[in-house]
């Protein structure tokens, strides 16, 4: 018998784990079961809709999906249709591939007055992603703050800016782009606790910022350290890891540095990079009207609060200061982490977590590639080839008898290729955003 293994969710670690396991001899068959209808994760729902070439690595995963070992569930909640329990009695190893889809708390005061959005909700709003397609964020204000100095920050607030030339070629969700180039918006405050040597960024995403059509960056040249990049706890090389992140963030320096000198005459709009501010409070009433911040300064590699503060009026406050991963009901959590806790992958008997669920929310897509090798060997070492689990065929009779409507991957092709016929030659595709919409097509 073939060992039949269960993955949970649709994203780069799902399909990464699947491809991996079909390149080991066990003769696995793989099942992903994705809550949404549509497979991809945050390649379809979480990288930027501009950045269509990070994208194309979904060929890669709808070849793994199109293996005849392979089968897609999609519309298939765990928790809803079937249960973690019942997986792990049809299948001889089940993966957590189910990533971190919750923002982790801003808690500051004011922080859940309307106005003020976690960056999962935002971004998934701008994607098309079903569970955000009605958050309607009020972008009737001139100016923005995105919180963080991570890559998502600088998604967030380039999306923001971005003209509607800029963005035709794009996959942006209808909703957003509408909502987006009707707004006011002039200017985007980023708000840094750390300073200009200490952000997250990686360079190709800060330097795009200088080549946008009608904004500008604003780096204020007394932030930046002295040129010869001295400072700041990365400038102590030592390790190749050390010497990598004083590469990076030379590197980031000298594009920042070069963003004071370029000309802004000719942009109507500005994106703001603040510096040593950590946000302190959300100030309005009935919406969002302002973020005060306490200016810091940054000490053996930590943040120190002076005691001094600042404000910045705003009518919309984006927090992206990264994710948390959900509790599955039956396994452990750790919510300090926001991850499942595992050692190197493993959860429980038969029960694997990859990828973010694993690792927590860092790194790009890319990475989750060396956990899918990973959690393959380990399962190849840890199942037993003689086991007798029903594996599909149970799932689809489990799914059959509850009335459960899953999407193959087949009918999933159909769908992509409507909505690369509906962008209309110029924007990639034009997302289908309810499950509805999506039926609806299927049946025509
Ligand atoms: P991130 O890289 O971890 O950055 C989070 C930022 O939020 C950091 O600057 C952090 O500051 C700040 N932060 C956290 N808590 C805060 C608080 N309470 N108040 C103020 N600031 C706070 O996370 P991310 O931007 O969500 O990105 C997640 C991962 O996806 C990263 O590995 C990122 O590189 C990757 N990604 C890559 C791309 C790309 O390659 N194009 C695009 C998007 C995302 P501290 O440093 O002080 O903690």
């Amino acid at each position: 018998m073939p060992i039949s293994v269960a993955i949970i969710g649709a994203g780069p670690a799902g399909f990464y784990t699947a491809e991996a396991l079909l390149s080991l001899p066990i003769g696995a068959r793989v099942d992903v079961i994705e809550r949404l209808p549509s497979p991809y994760g945050l390649v379809r729902a979480g990288v930027a809709p501009d950045h269509q070439g990070t994208k194309r690595v979904a060929h890669r995963f709808a070849e793994t999906a199109s293996h005849d070992s392979v089968a897609f569930f999609g519309n298939v909640a765990v928790g809803r249709d079937v249960s973690l329990d019942e997986l792990r009695a049809l299948y001889d190893a089940v993966v957590l591939a189910v990533g971190a889809p919750s923002d982790r708390a801003l808690g500051i005061p004011g922080d859940a007055m309307p106005g003020v959005y976690g960056s999962a909700s935002f971004v998934g709003w701008y994607n098309g992603h079903p569970d955000f397609c009605d958050l309607a964020p009020k972008l009737d204000t001139r100016a923005a703050v995105v919180i963080g100095n991570g890559n998502v920050a600088l998604d967030v607030a380039r999306v923001l800016v971005k003209s509607p030339a800029e963005m035709a070629e794009t996959d942006i969700a209808e909703h957003a782009a509408r909502a987006i180039h009707a707004s006011p918006l002039t200017d985007v405050y980023i708000l840094g606790r750390r300073g200009p040597g200490e952000t997250r960024f990686t360079s190709a995403e800060l330097r795009e910022l200088g080549r946008l059509a009608d904004c500008a960056p604003v780096v204020d040249p007394a932030d930046l350290p002295e040129e010869d990049g001295a400072g700041g706890d990365a400038a102590v090389a030592g390790s190749g890891e050390i010497d990598r992140e004083k590469r990076i963030r030379d590197k980031n320096l000298a594009i920042l540095r070069s963003f004071t000198t370029l000309s802004k005459d000719t942009k109507r709009k500005r994106m703001h990079f603040c510096f040593h501010a950590a946000p302190a409070e959300i100030v309005g009433g009935e919406r969002v009207e302002g973020l005060r911040y306490e200016r810091t300064r940054v000490e053996q590699g930590h943040v120190i609060r002076t005691g001094v503060f600042g404000a910045i009026a705003c009518g919309l406050v984006v927090a992206a200061i990264g994710y948390r991963a959900s509790r599955i009901a039956g396994l452990p959590f750790d919510g300090e982490r926001g991850l499942i806790p595992n050692e190197d992958g493993r959860v429980a008997p038969g029960v694997y977590a990859v990828g973010w669920a694993k690792r927590g929310p860092t790194g790009i897509i890319a990475s989750n590639r060396p956990d899918g090798i990973a959690c393959a060997r380990q399962i190849a070492e840890d199942v037993m080839t003689t086991s007798d689990k029903p594996g599909r065929a149970g799932l689809e009779r489990l799914l059959g008898e509850r009335g459960a409507r899953w999407i193959s991957f087949a009918e999933w092709q159909r769908l992509d290729a409507a909505e690369v016929t509906a962008g209309g030659g110029i924007a990639p595709r034009r997302k289908f955003i309810s499950l509805a919409e999506m039926l609806t097509n299927l049946n025509d």
